[in-house]
């Protein structure tokens, strides 16, 4: 359906009007209340002058404000841009002036900062300061229609999202309301059994046309506990609208505190449990995990970054009768473009992030370069082509041509397709190694370090050599109960596994490996350690 993305949550209102959407200690949302406020929001933006053609940057932790300023936005014929709530202030007005944001909303200190930045207009989501505009006040007494403003799908932005800053620093990401909505479709779909049509009012929905015995999993339905951060593609998207879409709750929790997640999951019995593999690293290591009753989880869903297959496994153990999906994607996809088969018949295959979702192509090309698909089983970059491709990057059409080459998105991550056309992804290009000439993918020694007892976790990056070129060092977190384990043991242990050009040099103890709001480990910061 070529549908804006206001639409997901006008239908979603109108089939699931009381029930919660999201809740928030003892404050909720209903569908219906999220739509009436999402519109006042849409309102009162537009009677200051804010709409098509405008930029709202929201720089929120996850809070019952987010999906109202969220759609709110969109639903004005604004373009939404998320900014990561620990950015700094400085690094915040930074992002703010490259998306040429007109309107912020943030909270009380952080207004303080932007104070004289230029933002005609900054919206305080905590009791606001005097002569700072509350967020709640702003919208309280503005109509509750939904405005109406023709947008063009194909061309006009939805999102403007920045990438994780992971390798560098962040790029402006320009996605359409098409974007975002066929990448919705795409997952709210996935294994379901059902297609994508438009309800009497024109707003998409889901069509069951296959049994919902061979298509047991919908994604986005039940109750899940929410820790994914809304800022990232995997909130917005696979949270916020895939939620949305097929009238599931997400319960929040601002902060991420094992034990009481757990506890909460029992309580409210989730049917549902979503990702970055350090949230799993974590409940793994929780007793209260191990010891809870999670009879009632049915799906666990993972991405963002590689999940350790020793992983894979421990949640397996944990859920023998539980659905494991891993998803692969990146911001320049809007969200996603591939998931593990979740279908009764379908195989889930350790190691792999699945096959692509529906409309979307995948091909692997020469790591050095060329356009020309390489045969199964052989590394290469990843490439991707599909409807949920970003338009470009922001202002940097040399980055957009490096990257969009006839429609095929380069990843800059290194993948490979089987025989059957699951992807595997092998690792970011940046982080490869090449050790006299040799390449080295610091992914295969972190998964030895971590089929270890004694490793917790672990990340290998690469030391300048004149003579080598880059040499293969590991950060150690040591497992609980191994707290003498020597540096050298572990060296032994992989280095016996592996061909000589691809051992591990040096091993370094840490106590926690660096990771990015979004759960992805921060490389730059340990080899900064090595300098
Ligand atoms: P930047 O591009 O600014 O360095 P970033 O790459 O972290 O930041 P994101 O769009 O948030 O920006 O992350 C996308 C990257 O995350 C992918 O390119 C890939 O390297 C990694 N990734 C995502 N899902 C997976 C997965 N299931 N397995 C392995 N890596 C993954």
């Amino acid at each position: 359906p070529d549908a804006p993305v206001g639409s997901l949550l006008a239908g979603a209102a109108a089939r699931y009007g009381d029930r919660v959407a999201f809740q928030h200690g003892e404050q909720h949302l209903t569908f219906t209340g999220l739509w009436n406020q999402a519109c006042r929001f849409a309102n009162a933006l537009r009677d200051r002058g804010i709409g098509q053609g405008d930029t709202v940057a929201l720089h929120l932790p996850n809070c019952l404000a987010f999906p109202v300023a969220y759609y709110g936005t969109l639903l004005s014929g604004a373009t939404f841009s998320p900014a990561n709530p620990l950015l700094p202030p400085r690094d915040l007005a930074a992002q703010l002036a490259d998306c040429g944001a007109v309107a912020v909303v943030t909270y009380g200190p952080v207004a303080k900062a932007l104070e004289g930045t230029g933002i005609g207009t900054v919206l305080v989501y905590q009791p606001a300061e005097h002569g700072q505009l509350d967020f709640e006040a702003f919208h309280a007494d503005s109509d509750d229609t939904p405005p109406s403003v023709s947008i063009d799908v194909a061309r006009d932005l939805a999102h403007l999202a920045y990438t994780g800053g992971t390798t560098g620093r962040s790029k402006g990401v320009r996605l359409t309301h098409r974007n975002v909505v066929v990448n919705t479709l795409q997952y709210a779909c996935w294994g379901s059994g059902c297609v994508p049509t438009v309800d009497d009012d024109g707003n998409p929905v889901l069509d069951q046309i296959g049994s919902e015995e061979e298509w047991p999993i919908r994604l986005g339905t039940g109750i899940g506990i929410n820790l994914t951060p809304w800022f990232h593609a995997m909130g917005t998207i696979g949270a916020l609208n895939v939620s949305v879409l097929n009238g599931g709750t997400a319960v929040v929790h601002q902060r991420f505190d094992p034990p009481s997640y757990v506890a909460d999951a029992e309580r409210l019995r989730v049917t549902t449990m979503g990702g970055a593999p350090a949230l799993f690293a974590a409940l793994l290591a929780c007793p209260e995990f191990h010891a809870g009753d999670l009879s009632s989880v049915r799906t666990i869903t993972s991405g963002a970054a590689p999940m350790p297959h020793e992983m894979i496994n421990a949640l397996r153990r944990r859920f023998p009768d539980a659905v494991i999906a891993e998803g692969y994607g990146l911001t320049e996809v809007t969200m996603g473009a591939t998931l593990s088969p979740t279908w009764r018949s379908g195989v889930r295959k350790v190691g792999a992030v699945g096959v692509p979702t529906f409309d979307t192509e995948v091909k692997i090309v020469p790591a050095e370069g060329g356009e020309e698909a390489v045969g199964p089983n052989v590394p290469g970059e990843v490439c991707i082509r599909g409807p949920q491709v970003m338009q470009g990057y922001h202002n940097r059409p040399e980055e957009t041509a490096a990257v969009l080459v006839d429609g095929w998105l380069h990843t800059g991550d290194i993948g490979v397709l089987d025989d059957d056309g699951y992807l595997s992804i092998v690792d970011r290009k940046k982080d490869m190694l090449l050790y006299k000439g040799y390449n080295v993918y610091p992914r295969e020694l972190e998964e030895l370090l971590i089929s270890l007892p004694e490793v917790a976790a672990a990340a290998v990056v690469g030391r300048r050599s004149p003579e080598a070129g880059e040499l293969p060092v590991a950060f150690v977190v040591r497992a609980p109960g191994h707290e003498q384990t020597e540096a050298e043991a572990l060296l032994d242990a992989v280095n016996k596994q592996v061909v000589p050009y691809k051992r591990l040099r040096e091993l370094h103890f840490v106590d926690a490996i660096p990771v990015s709001a979004a759960g992805k480990v921060l490389k730059r910061r340990l080899r900064e350690q090595l300098t």
